[in-house]
């Protein structure tokens, strides 16, 4: 067996004992791969070994690897910083946006989407720390937002994202998630057009034994699938 395919292993018995311990349905929890830095190869050893999906950051890289049937048998998905000029180019492509971070993209998607006839998922970004440099709808925002995606058919809203801080250690981020989960129940409670909350997405390699425990239905995972990116190539 593979590394990779080992290390999902391990992770995949570490989301059963957080799921055990936090008294959730250990099935519900979905591994997203996060691939960026790593090549087409190394992306289909993931898909091999059973992640439920892949989330690309870069355009680029999701442009390079598609055609290489990087991800085949497996939907991806975009999970980052998204420029307005690429949307064209992303839309249609993935099976969900997860990282809708401002109205301007939800916007430009919407009218992308519309235009090749076509209704692309997505979920909002929750900027959930407050960072300065991290951009992210604000909890209030994203409850304004939900509540108007019925005016966006071009979009569906599947849920919201979220990158917390950085962890320094276990516990950490539990607040933050916290707060994630209350704003997915509280969105998931109305019964807003273009709307159906199925996927909470949180949870990295450092943390994400306590983003399930707090109600992630997706935690994406880079480093401790594919080991530490390297950033000299
Ligand atoms: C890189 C990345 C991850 C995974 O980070 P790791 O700490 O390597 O697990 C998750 N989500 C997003 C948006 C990322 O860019």
């Amino acid at each position: 067996m593979s590394q990779i395919a080992e290390n999902i292993q391990s992770i995949r018995r570490r989301m059963e004992q957080a799921a055990l311990d936090a008294g959730v349905d250990a099935g519900r929890v979905q591994l997203c791969a996060a691939t960026k830095m790593n090549d087409a190869e190394a992306v289909k050893q993931a898909v091999i070994g059973g992640v439920d999906c892949c989330g690309e950051n870069r355009v680029q890289e999701l442009l390079a690897k598609q055609p290489l049937g990087a991800y085949e048998g497996r939907p991806v998905h975009f999970i980052g910083h998204l420029q307005t000029n690429k949307v064209k180019q992303v839309v249609g492509k993935v099976e969900l946006i997860q990282s809708v971070d401002r109205q301007e993209l939800l916007e430009c998607i919407d009218r992308t989407a519309r235009r090749k006839g076509l209704r692309q998922d997505i979920l909002l970004e929750v900027n959930i720390g407050g960072e300065e440099s991290k951009s992210g709808f604000t909890p209030e925002q994203a409850m304004e937002m939900a509540a108007k995606i019925g005016e966006f058919p071009g979009v569906f809203l599947k849920g919201l994202m979220a990158i917390p801080p950085i962890s320094k250690k276990r516990g950490d981020n539990c607040r933050y998630f916290q707060k994630m989960h209350n704003l997915f129940v509280d969105i998931s409670g109305k019964k807003y057009d273009n709307v159906s909350m199925v996927c909470l997405s949180m949870g990295m390699s450092d943390d994400f034994e306590d983003a399930i425990a707090e109600g992630s239905t997706m935690i994406r995972v880079g480093t401790a699938i594919f080991g530490p990116r390297n950033y000299q190539k």
